[in-house]
C-alpha cells in the first residue's frame, strides 16, 4: 500500500513530471484511482477469494491505485490480507463525532487503527436512507481528513432533479455546504465522486458527454475558489461503471478514475475495469 504521506510527495512528483511533460509538449499521463465499494456485500470465505484474486492480478498497476472499501467487520481481514500490498482499503461511512457515546457509531480513528486510509463520505444509499444532512456529511469529511483519512465525497443528482436540469444547483448546494463551513482548501488531496443518483445500480451509466459536463463543473468551481486545491483534488465517476464502458467514462476530462460497486465483486469485471483505467491514464487528464 502507498503510505498515506507519500501521497502528497507523489503529487508533488507528478505536478513536477506534469510541467516538464508540458513543457516537452508531450501528453502527460495521469494516475488514476478506482475504488471497489463492496456495499453490504460479503463473507471472510468469499472476500478472502475475491482479495486474494485482487492481489494476483491489480497489485502494484503502475498508474491506477486501487482502493477496496468494505463493511467495518472486514477491516481487520482487509488489513491482514492488503498490508503488504500496493492496494488500499477503508470504509462506506464513518461517524461524525471523533468519540463519546454514540452508540453504533465507528470513529475515523478506529478505522485508522485498522490501517484504512480512504473512507466513503456521503453516499446517496446512506443519505437517502438514513436522512444525512450536508452539514453532517461536511463534519464526517472533516474528521475524516483531521485522522489522515482521504475522503472520497459523493455528490451527484437524481433522476427527477436531472429531468428538470438541476444537476449543478444540487451538486453546488453538496459543496458549497463544505465549502462554507470549512473553505475550499479543504478539497486538497480529497477525493469527490461524481455519481449521478440514477446511474448507480441502475445498469444506466451517465454517457460521457453528461460525465464531462460534471466533471467540468465540479473541477471549475473548485478552482474559482483555490486554484492550487482543484488541481490536487481527484474527481471521480461512479454509476454502472462496468468492463465496456469504462474506458470512455475514465478518459473524460478531468476524471481521474472510477467508484464502482456491482462489478467489484466480480473479480475478473473488476480486473478489466482497472485495466480500463491503466489504459485511460495515458490520455491527457
Ligand atoms: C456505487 O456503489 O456508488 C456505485 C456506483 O454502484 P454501481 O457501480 O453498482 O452502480
Amino acid at each position: 500500500m502507498k503510505a498515506p504521506g507519500t501521497h502528497f510527495f507523489c503529487l508533488t512528483a507528478s505536478v513536477a513530471a506534469r510541467r516538464i511533460r508540458a513543457s516537452l509538449m508531450i501528453k502527460k499521463s495521469a494516475q488514476k484511482i478506482v475504488v471497489a465499494n463492496w456495499k453490504m456485500h460479503g463473507n471472510l470465505k468469499q472476500n478472502q477469494a475475491l482479495l486474494e484474486t485482487y492481489i494476483r492480478t491489480l497489485n502494484n498497476l503502475p498508474n491506477t491505485q486501487v482502493v477496496v472499501c468494505a463493511p467495518y467487520p472486514y477491516l481487520a481481514q482487509l488489513q491482514s490480507l492488503l498490508a503488504d500490498t500496493d492496494i488500499a482499503w477503508g470504509a462506506q461511512n464513518i461517524a461524525r463525532m471523533e468519540r463519546g457515546a454514540y452508540t453504533g457509531e465507528v470513529s475515523a480513528e478506529m478505522l485508522r487503527d485498522f490501517g484504512s486510509t480512504y473512507v466513503i463520505i456521503g453516499h446517496s444509499e446512506r443519505s437517502t436512507a438514513y436522512c444525512e444532512s450536508d452539514e453532517n456529511i461536511a463534519q464526517k469529511f472533516m474528521v475524516a481528513k483531521k485522522y489522515g483519512l482521504t475522503p472520497i465525497l459523493c455528490v451527484g443528482e437524481t433522476l427527477i432533479e436531472r429531468e428538470a436540469g438541476m444537476q449543478e444547483n444540487v451538486v453546488t448546494k453538496q459543496l458549497d455546504t463544505i465549502i462554507r463551513m470549512y473553505g475550499a482548501q479543504v478539497f486538497a488531496e480529497a477525493v469527490i465522486s461524481y455519481e449521478p443518483i440514477w446511474a448507480i445500480g441502475t445498469g444506466l451509466a451517465a454517457t460521457p458527454a453528461q460525465a464531462t459536463e460534471m466533471h467540468k463543473f465540479i473541477h471549475d468551481k473548485i478552482a474559482a475558489l483555490d486554484e492550487a486545491a482543484a488541481d490536487r483534488l481527484k474527481i471521480l465517476y461512479g454509476g454502472s461503471v462496468n468492463p465496456q464502458n469504462a474506458v470512455q467514462l475514465m478518459v473524460v476530462k478531468n476524471c481521474d478514475g472510477g467508484l464502482i460497486g456491482r462489478c467489484s465483486l466480480n473479480a475478473q469485471e473488476f480486473e478489466q475495469i482497472c485495466a480500463a483505467a491503466e489504459q485511460a491514464s495515458q490520455f491527457e487528464r
